[in-house]
This record gives structure tokens, C-alpha cells and sequence, in this order.
């Protein structure tokens, strides 16, 4: 199946960007969601999370407590690694499951920090996909949408590749910047859709051809 690899800094709009492809036949695998899935009540990754940090780690009903663990993790960086430690398999396990089981036109992982494990996802991917936005717009956006301060939104993004490397590594860029209105967004993102739907199936019959043809991938 031909995937590609959806990114873009806090805020700049790759959950919307996301949500047209599925309108328009893609099949999601979205990492942040797994991860929230995984750290709900009774969800997989909380025993191995308790075991880790202990129980002040999770709240009443057995979900990670999040803002808990922001707190800790702003004081101590060792907190972070831990963490990703114990999550990190099993995101990868759940992402994987998820891959194998998708049909449609093609595959999308919506992932947020994908830059920053490059070496991880570059080989899992046909394309991969920025949406980009300067950090201003990024800050607007997220403070409308959530309660965080300008100063939590600073610290988020601070933890996050720079704009200019994830430039680097897009093989395909979406402009979402403060002047993008949703119908711009719109056309960019059907352009790309259609794009990739010829790539697939360029990609498809290629790797049909070589079948036949008895040649390994
Ligand atoms: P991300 O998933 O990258 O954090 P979202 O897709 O959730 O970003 O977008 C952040 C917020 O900004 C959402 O409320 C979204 O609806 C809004 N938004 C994104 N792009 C635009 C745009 N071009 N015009 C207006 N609002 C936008």
C-alpha cells in the first residue's frame, strides 16, 4: 500500500489537513490518537506505566495524569525519556497492527513527531508530507483552541523539530500560515490527494508487474 508520512508542528493544521484526506478515501493511522488510546483508563500501556513511575502517575479512574507528568518531565528530562521509553513500543506495535489491517486508497500516518525519528519512519514511507506554518500563527491557533498559555504552547513547540527541519525532510509542503484560508488549505490539500492517488497506483502496478514477472521487491 503506497503511505505517506503527514507532519507539521503544534498547530498547524494537520488534524484538518487529515481529516479531508479520509473524507476523500485515505486511511488514517494517526500516532497522537494511538497514544491517547493506549494512556486512557485501563488502557495497554498503563500497567507497564505504573510500574515505571509508580501510582501518582495515573489519576482515580487509571488514565495517565497528564498534567502530572508535564510536570515532571518540565523539572527533570530523564522523566521524558522513561516515558517514551515505555510508550514508544507499544505506539509502534498499535501503529503497525493498525497499518497491516487499512484498506483504501492509500495510507496516511499522522504523526507529530515524525522528523524527529526520521531514521525510524523515512524507510516506512512513499512520501512524506509537511504542513507548514510560522510559529506565530501556530501560537493564535492553539491558544483558541485549548486553555494553554503562551508560555506552555512556547515550551511544546520548543520540544519539537524546527520549522527549517522538517522542511528538509518533506517531500511534499503544505502552506497553512495565517493568510491560508480553509478553501486554500482545501485546494492544496486535493491537489496533493490527487497526486498521490496516481502514485499509488502507478506504485501498485509496478509492484503487480515486478510480481508477475517474478522479480523480489
Ligand atoms: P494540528 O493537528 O497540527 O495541531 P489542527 O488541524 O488541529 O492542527 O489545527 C489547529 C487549529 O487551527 C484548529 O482549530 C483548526 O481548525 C484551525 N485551523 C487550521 N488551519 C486553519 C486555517 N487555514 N484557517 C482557519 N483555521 C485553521
Amino acid at each position: 500500500m503506497f503511505k505517506i508520512g503527514l507532519t507539521g508542528g503544534i498547530g498547524s493544521g494537520k488534524t484538518r489537513v487529515a481529516d479531508m484526506l479520509a473524507e476523500w478515501g485515505a486511511t488514517l493511522v494517526d500516532t497522537d490518537e494511538i497514544a491517547r488510546m493506549l494512556t486512557a483508563a485501563n488502557g495497554a500501556a498503563m500497567p507497564a506505566i505504573e510500574r515505571e513511575f509508580g501510582p501518582r502517575a495515573l489519576t482515580p479512574d487509571g488514565a495517565l495524569d497528564r498534567a502530572w507528568m508535564r510536570e515532571q518531565a518540565f523539572s527533570d528530562p530523564q522523566v521524558r525519556l522513561r516515558l517514551e521509553a515505555v510508550l514508544h513500543p507499544v505506539i509502534g506495535q498499535e501503529t503497525e497492527r493498525q497499518a497491516n489491517a487499512a484498506a483504501g486508497a492509500y495510507l496516511v500516518f499522522v504523526v507529530p513527531l515524525l522528523v524527529e525519528s526520521l531514521p525510524r519512519w523515512r524507510p516506512r514511507l512513499d512520501r512524506i508530507c509537511v504542513v507548514d506554518c510560522d510559529p506565530d500563527t501556530q501560537i493564535a491557533r492553539v491558544r483558541s483552541r485549548s486553555g494553554l498559555t503562551e508560555a506552555a504552547i512556547r515550551r511544546i513547540m520548543a520540544a519539537q523539530a524546527a520549522r527549517a527541519s522538517r522542511l528538509e525532510a518533506a517531500d511534499d509542503v503544505i502552506i497553512n500560515d495565517g493568510a491560508t484560508s480553509p478553501e486554500q488549505l482545501r485546494a492544496q490539500a486535493k491537489t496533493l490527494h490527487d497526486r498521490w492517488l496516481t502514485l499509488a497506483s502507478t506504485t501498485g502496478r509496478q509492484a503487480q508487474a515486478q510480481g508477475q514477472a517474478g522479480t523480489p521487491d
